[in-house]
């Protein structure tokens, strides 16, 4: 097929690797290519050759008001012509700390970074320079960034390229790493018992290897194990934070962590990353304490505008009370859809995020999320996309709905969805 994508996507493949800056965007689990994008406004994005979809990716994330919220956009320029970065604290970064502290209240003291890597990678750190011990669980599919040390079955880019690990992270340094099936309490249990544990880090709610949840008590047992032994409790709401409440997951299930990260949303579609939790840990940090971490560009003052625009601006238009409004909409309309096909199909949804899994339920863990019919999810996807609907181009992938999407959008999205399951039963 002939067509401006294509012929870029060659050219990208030359110059960087796989022709992508992040792995997913390949395309491969779907065995497709990707488009390249011209635009993007709401709920919409075009490709170069003038095709138009319905966006539930959203950056991955971030976008929660959809893209370029005037609101943001604004925001941004104003900012831009006061200066790009100075490397010296301005107000913003003040404003920012001061609205998620509020906002989350395990938050007493926060940092900004650049990504949610750093902030994972900055908790791990913290967590083990804090507790003096080196050892850390984490959960099978949880995933939290590109970090040596939680490259141990991350779900997500891992899981879609087949490889569960990667290769150049050190031996010694991934035994440090003890990674648990989601949900299970005897084997947190276990682990507890048998291993000096600095830290426990996880997803509130598993959204890199499609979406599933905590089951009742999970996470309560998970905390209290942690304060007996000694151990900080991490969660990383990088996905979740200010996308299911305004306090993140933490405010749903109503646990408090020790230490949060924090990104996507908090930059409203620039690079941000941050991480914050009890005032004694975080009062470790450098200059303070004795963990280094530092970042030029961080706190950069456009990021910092970007994500106090958005955060307001979600507030101001009620953005999570909409969301579950258009969210409930669009699960009843999809139940609809899913419940004649002749495939298994599993969806689950928590506000605005969703995920149909090709596979038959209950889903509570990895293992779950593996048993889906992959190939059947790519022809899914394919049919989607032609029809101008776009999810994420992996069954291991989360949905997004944004508050720019509207009733028909939603309305529209089903009846495609329809169509492709009527097409990949054929
Ligand atoms: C996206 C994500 C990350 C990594 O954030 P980047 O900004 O891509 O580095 C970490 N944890 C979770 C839960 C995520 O969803």
């Amino acid at each position: 097929m002939h067509s401006r994508s294509s012929e870029l996507f060659r050219a990208a493949q030359k110059r960087i690797p796989g022709g992508v800056n992040s792995p997913v965007r390949a395309f491969r689990n779907v065995d497709g290519e990707p488009f390249f994008v011209e635009r993007a406004e709401g709920s919409r994005i075009w490709d170069v050759d003038g095709n138009e979809y319905i966006d539930y990716v959203g950056s991955w994330g971030p976008a929660i008001l959809g893209h370029a919220p005037k609101a943001v956009v604004d925001a941004v320029r104003e900012t831009a012509t006061r200066g790009l970065s100075f490397g010296i604290p301005n107000s913003l970064e003040v404003e920012l700390a001061e609205l998620i502290c509020q906002w989350m209240p395990s938050i007493e003291k926060i940092r900004m970074v650049n990504s949610g890597t750093e902030a994972a990678m900055s908790c791990i750190r913290l967590a083990r320079g804090f507790t003096g011990r080196d050892k850390i669980i984490k959960f099978d599919g949880c995933y939290h960034g590109h970090v040596d040390a939680l490259l141990v079955k991350s779900g997500s880019g891992a899981l879609t390229h087949g490889r569960p690990d990667s290769a150049g992270v050190p031996k010694d340094l991934a035994a440090l790493t003890i990674s648990l099936p989601f949900n299970d309490v005897d084997l947190v249990r276990k682990a507890f018992r048998e291993n000096e544990i600095g830290a426990v880090i996880l997803e509130p709610i598993p959204a890199n290897a499609g979406l599933y949840f905590p089951r009742e008590g999970f996470l309560s047992t998970v905390r209290d194990e942690c304060t007996k032994h000694g151990a900080l409790l991490i969660f990383d709401e990088v996905m979740t934070g200010f996308r299911v409440a305004r306090g993140g997951a933490q405010e749903i299930y109503g646990i408090k962590p020790d230490l949060t990260a924090l990104g996507k949303i908090i930059g409203g579609g620039l690079p941000v990353g941050a991480f914050g939790g009890r005032a004694e840990i975080m009062d470790q940090l450098s200059p303070d304490g004795p963990v280094y971490q530092a970042g030029t560009l961080s706190g950069n003052p456009l990021a910092m505008a970007a994500g106090l625009a958005q955060l307001r601006e979600l507030e101001r238009i009620d953005g999570w009370n909409k969301l579950e409004k258009l969210g409930a909409q669009f699960e009843d309309l999809a139940r609809d859809a899913i419940a004649p096909a002749k495939v298994d199909i599993t969806f689950h949804r928590i506000g605005s995020m969703f995920c149909l899994f090709f596979a038959g339920g209950p889903i509570v863990d990895l293992a779950g999320a593996q048993r889906s019919d992959l190939k059947a999810f790519a022809k899914f996807f394919h049919a989607c996309l032609k029809r101008g609907v776009y999810f994420a181009p992996s069954q291991f992938e989360t949905g997004f709905i944004s508050t720019a999407h509207s009733s028909s959008d939603v309305e529209r999205t089903v009846v495609v969805m329809r169509e492709a399951i009527t097409e990949i039963a054929r």
